[in-house]
């Protein structure tokens, strides 16, 4: 057999998929609220702290810069390291990147909570290993060796250079007599950029929930991604927290970020509580470390390949024959499909065929992991709590092989906030759940990112005008209008990385990396052409977003099924310009042909040379 299915994954047999249905449906309308995304509250003000404050770096004071610069990159996480990368590449210099952080990393910057590795597999998340030489120490690695080697890529293309770190952008806007971007800044900054190129992340903006009483509580409160190590002990790279051994601890929510912080909260805390909401489905980790004598065998080409491979794995399906390199949590629903064809010797499907037994895997896979809480687990009510009843990727599947095991301790303690659609209340001592008051020292808030909210919540530039002043957020009020996902009528050279409307792969890099090559290819073939501007046609503009659209696979029901989350704009529609119900997806608006014939698409229209649709001056 080329690949293996799960070992304990159920047949169709042994499940009842239509009651299953109904479970999830069950299970999905009593978590919708109708606040929707109102339920949470923004980093400001009193709650600025979650946010502006940088506990990792001293901020110096410095004096504010007034200059023209031919181009700013706001953000130097993965995607603003990429688009300085293909800058330096397509050899254009004379570009800043400004970030709010105390150096480059983005999440990997902000995120040092103990416990934090990539989920996903490293030698296909992490960019450029070939060109470097570098190796991850483990298949899923950790957070600490993630950000040393977004700074190295970041020291080695010498993005350091003009870099302006602690600086937070209030206002950007398109200056038609100078033919710049006229960037503020909070630190009283006056840039004058010919260029924009916008990377200012997708999980940028902690989301605080609106619990009632937020502000009482009088102990230690803070959010996973500015993690207080002076209050827990220890140091990201030693998460030894012996400062908690008198603690009691509460942290809130059980997405990604929890899964992996909660073994060692149960472990160091004097008692710990954990607040779920919604259970995720967490599989085991199968980590392992980096073999040499397997990177030795790697043929030039290797990382480009398993990249494809796992974008098959992830999103599309397996070639036959073709092997899962990966074999984690996002292939699993195809590498069983892949392995049952083989052993059934499948005849050639329709695409309804393969979606019937795409969904009748999801039940499976998700029926299998949740025997497996029962199989970790020895309470039994604590373990019915943990099972996930949604389908898988409905949230961010996890694997972690310490999580359910950590519930078996005697100081650990599972607080299900379901019925009260989050936690109910903070006091000045505690918190309330289910009618009774925890008394706790501290509160962690593992409640995420904005991924879905408005873009002004998101980009919290108080202004951003394009040409006539025209605001983006009316520009993108309720849907993306882009050329190639990256650039926008009315804005001329202003550049998006990191937002989505074409190719989705399924390595976040890949997506960064590709869409600044694009947009490093726009910018030097501008200047080529002596241009002062380059901005789409609106005609150029309105094709590309209809051929989006007329491509798209529709995943309204799928996503309209899903338990809320910022997967699915907390389960609440949007109301389209024909009065519709329209889920906005975190994805954004993918292209229906796939990656491949997404970056072909680019290639072709890159090999004509002859910027088809853009409007230069
Ligand atoms: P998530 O948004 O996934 O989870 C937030 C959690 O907070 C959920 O469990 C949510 O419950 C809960 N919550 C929100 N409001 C309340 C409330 N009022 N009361 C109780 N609980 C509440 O955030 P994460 O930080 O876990 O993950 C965010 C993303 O970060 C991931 O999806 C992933 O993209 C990324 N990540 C990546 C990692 C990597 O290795 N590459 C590792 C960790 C995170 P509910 O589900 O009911 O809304």
């Amino acid at each position: 057999m080329i690949n293996e299915k799960s070992p304990g994954l159920p047949s169709a047999d042994e499940i009842d998929i239509p009651a299953l249905k109904k479970k999830y449906e069950l299970e999905r309308d009593r978590r919708i609220r109708k606040e929707g995304q109102q339920q949470y509250v923004q980093p400001k003000a009193e709650f600025a702290e979650a946010y502006e404050g940088d506990p990792y770096t001293p901020v110096k004071s410095r004096a504010a810069v007034s200059e023209e610069i031919e181009i700013a990159i706001l953000g130097g996480g993965w995607s603003g390291i990429m688009a300085g990368v293909q800058l330096r590449k397509a050899g254009i210099d004379g570009f800043r990147v400004i970030d709010h952080a105390g150096d480059f990393g983005g999440v990997w910057y902000w995120n040092r909570y103990p416990g934090l590795q990539c989920d996903n597999d490293a030698y296909c998340y992490l960019p450029l290993l070939e060109e470097t030489g570098f190796m991850p120490t483990k298949k899923f690695t950790d957070g600490w060796e993630i950000r040393e080697y977004a700074q190295s890529i970041a020291a080695q293309y010498n993005l350091y250079e003009g870099a302006l770190f602690h600086t937070m952008v209030s206002a950007l806007r398109w200056d038609e007599s100078l033919q710049r971007w006229r960037i503020s800044t909070q630190q009283g900054d006056e840039i004058r950029a010919r260029h924009v190129i916008l990377a200012n992340g997708l999980l940028n903006i902690p989301k605080l929930p609106g619990i009632p009483g937020i502000n009482d509580f009088k102990g230690r409160l803070f959010h996973t991604a500015r993690w207080d190590y002076d209050y827990t002990g220890g140091d990201q790279k030693n998460p030894e927290m012996n400062k908690l051994a008198n603690k009691r601890v509460a942290i809130v929510g059980t997405g990604a970020t929890a899964i992996q912080l909660v073994p060692f909260l149960g472990k160091y805390a004097k008692h710990f509580y954990v607040l779920q909401r919604t259970p995720s489905c967490v599989d085991t980790r199968r980590n392992s470390v980096t073999d040499p004598e397997w990177v030795k065998t790697l043929k030039p080409g290797w990382q480009a390949e398993r990249r494809a491979n796992f974008h098959r794995g992830a999103n599309e399906s397996f070639l036959r024959g073709e092997k899962d390199l990966i074999c984690d949590i996002w292939t699993e629903v195809n590498r069983n499909l892949a392995a049952e064809r083989e052993e059934q010797d499948w005849p050639e499907l329709t695409l309804e065929e393969i979606m019937a037994r795409y969904e009748e895997m999801d039940f499976r896979v998700m029926e299998r992991l949740r025997r497996r809480v029962d199989s970790i687990v020895r309470d039994k009510q604590t373990a019915e709590l943990l099972k996930p009843y949604y389908r898988y990727q409905c949230k961010r599947p996890t694997s972690n092989d310490d999580f359910y095991d950590t519930f078996n301790r005697p100081n650990v303690e599972l607080i299900d906030v379901s019925e009260s659609q989050g936690v109910e209340r903070l006091t000045e001592n505690g918190f309330v759940a289910n009618g009774k008051e925890y008394e706790v020292d501290c509160i962690m808030f593992a409640s995420g990112y904005e991924v879905t909210s408005d873009l002004d919540r998101r980009w919290g530039f108080e202004v951003f005008e394009g040409r006539g002043g025209f605001s983006m957020y009316d520009n993108w009020n309720g849907s993306y209008k882009t050329f190639h996902g990256v650039m926008t009528h009315g804005f001329p050279n202003l550049f998006v990385i990191g937002l989505n409307q074409g190719g989705l792969n399924s390595s976040l890099t890949v997506n960064f990396e590709e869409q600044s090559r694009h947009v490093a290819y726009i910018i030097q073939q501008a200047k080529e052409r002596g241009a002062t501007t380059v901005e789409p046609t609106r005609t150029a503009q309105d094709g590309y977003v209809q051929h989006i659209r007329d491509t798209a696979v529709d995943r309204t029901e799928w996503i309209k099924a899903c338990t809320p989350g910022y997967f699915n704009n907390e389960g609440k529609p949007d109301v389209d310009e024909n009065g519709n119900e329209k889920y906005r997806f975190y994805l954004g608006e993918i292209y229906g042909p796939g990656w491949d014939a997404f970056m072909k698409l680019l290639e072709d229209w890159r090999q004509q040379g002859d910027l088809d649709g853009l409007y230069l001056q």
